[in-house]
């Protein structure tokens, strides 16, 4: 299984990264995990028939903003997109006079809402409610007999330690800078990440969605890196381009 980062930015993208969007290529699917403007690169893996599953944490614009282009791509798949109770009423901004509505795709798209649950697709996954300022859902996925979990945008809370029990892969948002707490809107900086993780028994940490206003250049992502590397020490800060193996 190969978990690509193609946008890892939180927020607004700029020359160090596009916003949120992670690729997992499983045996028999593509798992998209959000669909920020980083989405753009998803035809240069998407080579295959297989079918394609889109799960989104919540409509910030930072995480559907990548609707926009999807009439660049030719899928010859239905893309399934899932989302929180309310995901279908939100996703009709996508239509004029704001952009081309899915329906005038060359490719089926189906949406789905969700409750916090366990599900069977048939891979199984596990949703639950973050915390943030707007309904968020995190997953735990569960495909290759290998669990990734994907937790963005969100203050710690207790769902963050369910969905990370023994995941071979965490993935957290890392919006605020070590030592940050308070933004406004609830946000991990990377130590809190990092606690999620130890404390969760996950076997690997990957930092993403850093807020494009606080971390400016790469070296603001090193240094997260290391301050979660002195309590979790296999975390790796993501970039677009980034890839893990599993
Ligand atoms: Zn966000
Ligand atoms: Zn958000």
């Amino acid at each position: 299984m190969k978990v690509r980062f193609l946008g890892t930015n939180g927020w607004y993208s700029t020359e160090f990264g596009n916003t949120s969007c992670v690729l997992i290529e499983s045996e028999k699917y593509y798992i998209v995990l959000d669909a920020g403007d980083g989405i753009y690169k998803l035809d240069r893996y998407v080579k295959t028939e297989k079918p394609i599953h889109l799960f989104l944490s919540h409509l910030h614009l930072d995480h559907i903003i990548g609707f926009h282009l999807f009439g660049k791509f030719r899928f010859q798949q239905t893309v399934n997109i899932y989302g929180f109770r309310g995901t279908k009423d939100g996703l009709q901004i996508i239509r004029h006079p704001y952009t081309a509505p899915f329906s005038d795709l060359s490719f089926p798209v189906e949406i789905h809402d969700l409750q916090e649950s366990r599900y069977n697709l048939p891979f199984t996954f596990t949703c639950k409610l973050l915390f943030h300022a707007d309904p968020c859902l995190g997953y735990r996925l569960e495909l290759d007999d290998q669990v990734v979990t994907y937790c963005t945008d969100t203050g710690m809370c207790n769902s963050l330690y369910e969905l990370a029990q023994n995941a071979a892969l965490l993935i957290t948002e890392c919006s605020l800078k070590p030592g940050q707490n308070e933004c406004g809107w609830p946000h991990l900086n990377p130590v809190e990440a990092a606690n999620i993780a130890k404390q969760a028994n996950a076997k690997q940490l990957v930092l993403t969605h850093f807020d494009a206003n606080f971390y400016r250049t790469m070296k603001d992502r090193c240094k997260a890196e290391a301050a979660a590397k002195e309590i979790f020490t296999n975390t790796t800060y993501a970039y677009d381009g980034f890839e893990v193996e599993l």
